[in-house]
This record gives C-alpha cells, sequence and structure tokens, in this order.
C-alpha cells in the first residue's frame, strides 16, 4: 500500500509518500514559509528533485502544491490520487483525549479542534489539511497520529504541576509532553538493536534537534517526559528556554512591561543557544565558535549538555536504572562531541562510551564500550515511518469490519478546492 504521510508546521508541511511492503520512501517533500512572501517548495523522489518559490496564502494552498508535485513526479510511483491507499496526520495535540493514533472521523476533528487551544499554530492547520485530503481522497482511511499520544501513560504524579488542582480540572494544565511518535520510534528500534524485548527494558531516549525532549521509557511505556504543557518546557532548546524559575516572567513582565505575546517570543524564539552565546541557534555553529574561543558559546554548550545529563540522571532515578540510552535528532546523531559532553563522568553510573564508535555520527548502532552496563546507542529517528506503520495498521484493521470509510464535513476547505480539484486533476 502506498501511505501518504503529511505533517502541517505552524508555517510549513512536510510529506513523504511511503510503500508500507518496502518501507521505502518514493518520494518526499516540503512546503516551507507558507503565508509568507517568500513561500517555497521542495520536492524530491529517486529520479527527480525541485526547489521553486511558489505562493502560497494558506495550508490549503500548500495542500495542492504538494499533491500536484507528487502527481507530476514519475519517480513518485502515483499518478493517480486513487493509488494512494490510506493517509497519516501528524497532529501536534491531541489533549486527553487520545492515547493511540486513531482513524479519522467527525468525532476525532471534534477532539483535534477542542486541543487547538492547546496547540493554537499547529491544530488548526492540520485540521484544513486533513479537509482537503478527505475531500481529494474520499475512499481511503485517513489516521491521526498524535505527538501527545505516547506520553498518556504518564502517572499523576509525573505529569501534574504543582498548582492549585482546579488549573487541571479547568485550565487542563498538566504535562503533555511532545515528540511522542518519535520516541516511540526510538524506543521500538533501540530494542530491536539490542534483540531484547520492549517490554523487559528501561531506555531513555533523546531526542535532540532543534526541539529537544527526553523520555523515560519503561517496559515500554513513557513513564517521564522533559517537554511539558508546551514544548516550552524542559530542558534548554536552540532557541526555546527549557524550565526556568517561573518567577523570572513575571519580574520581567513587571520590569519590561512585556506583553504576553512578547515574552512568549521571548522564551520561543530568542533563548536557548542562540539567547546564551548570541550567536545562532545551531548547534554546529555554537560548535566552531567554541573553538574559535568564544566564551558565550562556550557556556551555551556547556549549559545545553549539563541540562541532558541532568535528566539522564533524573529518569534513571524515575526508574530505578537504565539499560539503554539512545541519541536521535539532529544533534543527538551528528554531534559526536555533544554526545560525549552529556556522558562524560557519568562512568561510576555504569555508562561508559567507546570513544572511537562515537566517531561515526549519524550511522545506527551501539556506541558504548563493552565494559558499559547501560548500553548507547545512536537510533536516527523516522517519525514519518512510524505513522505510516500506524496508518497502515489502522487501515488494514479497518478493511476488515467491511464498514464504509468514515467522512467528514469538507465543505470549508471545498469552498478553496475549486483551484485544488482542477490543479490536481480529481
Ligand atoms: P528539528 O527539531 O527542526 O527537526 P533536527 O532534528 O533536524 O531539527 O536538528 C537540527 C539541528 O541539528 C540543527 O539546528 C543543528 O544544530 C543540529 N545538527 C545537525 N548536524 C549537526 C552536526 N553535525 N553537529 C552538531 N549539530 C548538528
Amino acid at each position: 500500500m502506498y501511505v501518504l504521510v503529511v505533517n502541517a508546521g505552524s508555517s510549513s508541511l512536510k510529506y513523504q509518500v511511503i510503500d508500507s511492503q518496502t518501507e521505502d520512501v518514493l518520494c518526499k517533500g516540503l512546503c516551507e514559509r507558507v503565508g509568507y512572501s517568500d513561500a517555497f517548495h521542495k520536492h524530491s523522489s529517486a529520479s527527480f528533485s525541485e526547489t521553486a518559490e511558489i505562493p502560497m496564502e494558506n495550508h490549503l494552498d500548500a495542500m495542492r502544491v504538494v499533491l500536484k508535485a507528487i502527481l507530476d513526479d514519475e519517480g513518485s510511483g502515483i499518478s493517480n490520487l486513487e493509488e494512494i491507499g490510506a493517509v497519516g496526520h501528524r497532529i501536534v495535540h491531541g489533549g486527553e483525549y487520545f492515547d493511540k493514533s486513531a482513524i479519522i472521523d467527525e468525532d476525532v476533528i471534534h477532539k483535534i479542534e477542542l486541543c487547538s487551544e492547546l496547540a493554537p499554530l499547529h491544530n488548526p492547520p492540520a485540521v484544513d489539511c486533513i479537509r482537503a485530503c478527505m475531500s481529494l481522497m474520499p475512499n481511503v482511511v485517513h489516521v491521526a497520529c498524535f505527538d501527545t499520544s505516547f506520553h498518556q501513560t504518564m502517572p499523576p504524579r509525573a505529569y501534574m504541576y504543582a498548582l492549585p488542582y482546579e488549573f487541571y480540572e479547568r485550565f487542563h494544565i498538566r504535562k503533555y509532553g511532545a515528540h511522542g511518535t518519535s520516541h516511540r520510534y526510538i524506543a521500538r528500534r533501540t530494542a530491536e538493536l539490542l534483540g531484547k524485548p520492549l517490554d523487559t527494558l528501561k531506555l531513555i531516549t533523546c531526542h535532540l534537534g532543534n526541539g529537544v525532549s527526553l523520555t523515560a521509557v519503561d517496559h515500554g511505556i513513557s513513564m517521564d517526559t522533559s517537554m511539558g504543557f508546551t514544548p516550552l518546557g524542559g530542558v534548554m532548546m536552540g532557541t526555546r528556554c527549557g524550565d526556568i524559575d517561573p518567577a523570572i516572567v513575571t519580574y520581567l513582565m513587571e520590569q519590561e512591561g512585556y506583553t504576553p505575546h512578547e515574552i512568549n517570543e521571548i522564551m520561543n524564539r530568542e533563548s536557548g543557544l542562540l539567547g546564551i552565546s548570541g550567536l545562532s541557534n545551531d548547534l554546529r555553529e555554537i560548535n566552531n565558535a567554541t573553538i574559535a574561543g568564544h566564551k558565550r558559546a562556550a557556556l551555551a554548550y556547556d549549559m545545553y549538555s549539563l541540562d541532558i545529563k541532568k535528566t539522564i540522571g533524573a529518569y534513571m532515578a524515575e526508574m530505578g536504572g537504565v539499560d539503554a540510552i539512545a541519541f536521535a535528532g539532529g544533534v543527538g546523531e551528528n554531534s559526536e562531541r555533544m554526545r560525549r559532553m552529556i556522558l562524560n563522568g557519568m562512568e561510576p553510573l555504569g555508562i561508559i562510551l567507546d570513544y572511537v564508535k562515537n566517531k561515526d555520527d549519524g550511522k545506527e548502532g551501539v556506541i558504548s564500550d563493552e565494559r558499559s552496563t547501560v548500553q548507547i546507542l545512536i537510533v536516527p529517528t523516522n517519525e514519518e515511518l512510524m505513522i505510516a506503520r500506524d496508518t497502515v495498521q489502522l487501515a488494514e484493521e479497518f478493511a476488515k469490519t467491511g464498514e464504509p470509510v468514515p467522512t467528514i464535513d469538507t465543505s470549508s476547505a471545498e469552498a478553496m478546492m475549486g483551484v485544488l480539484s482542477k490543479a490536481v486533476g480529481v
């Protein structure tokens, strides 16, 4: 089955077409800066690759560009939308409604919309993309895969904040976590690489990219994770501050008169590696600057690694030890120096890196020394594959029921879809 995986960000739209039999990616691409004057689209397959500036006012526009690119590219394996067997949609927030992926129907859409207040920049465009796709591909199963669902197993002691309990009841304020699909993939793949059943292992999965989160995966279950009510919480990231003393927020608002929006922007876009170094959110640039003697870059590097080290320690305490630590994400997979910094000094805890293997940046596999009682691994993450697997599984289970494929109201998208339908020839 050919599965289309759609990942709508606040101003981006990523996609892949995956052959579920071979798990090969037939084509993939992304629309960036959707809604801005300099929007562009990148698309590639084995035989073709293209980057072009294309006006895209909104995510429906972007969906049109994506579907047209897939149909126009011979290498995509898709010449007619009917050849797509199922569609998987990444959804940033599923609140407490979803502890696993779900076949999309009106009820699911309604709940995703209810969660929009927790992810106002992400859930609404995802719903737009769902409506567009379900309008154009009404005969196949569409599946929603939630970033938050893997973490729904956390016990209340891990997900509650020590605020008045009524805030949880009235505003649903609690830890939800994020990157759940990635952590689920990393945990499964780590178990496979170790040749052990996942439900026998205590793992710490480290997704270190622009956004950073760690998860304590105890016998296959997310027990705790570092991101919180929003992806701003947890460890220091590229441009996000992570956990800080909450009094700093009110102090700065009083001192400088910042509005909630302004302080939010500062904490989300001007902090982290960028805020401390004053240089960049890109760890490669920070790394080069530290080598050149830049003091604030070195401080940013140290702070970032210490935050992750402390979280690993906390999760070891929480789970009563750890069998393996897995690194993923642009930093986790590619920065041998950062992995070394994070794990440096943890030898008394049975965590010993093999410095030679650790140099194999980007290569999946074990990088711990033979004496290490804790296995250390690089496990390149693959959220799209995880979404495709969930989608196929649910689509196949659904096919056995013999019921008609659920439909939703697509009229709001269709108002803008005359152009879309014509453009993709359906
Ligand atoms: P996102 O969270 O946006 O998906 P990625 O997982 O792609 O991000 O990670 C992007 C980050 O990975 C970059 O900002 C960069 O800091 C880091 N990175 C990529 N390659 C390297 C490398 N070789 N060394 C250090 N950091 C790297």
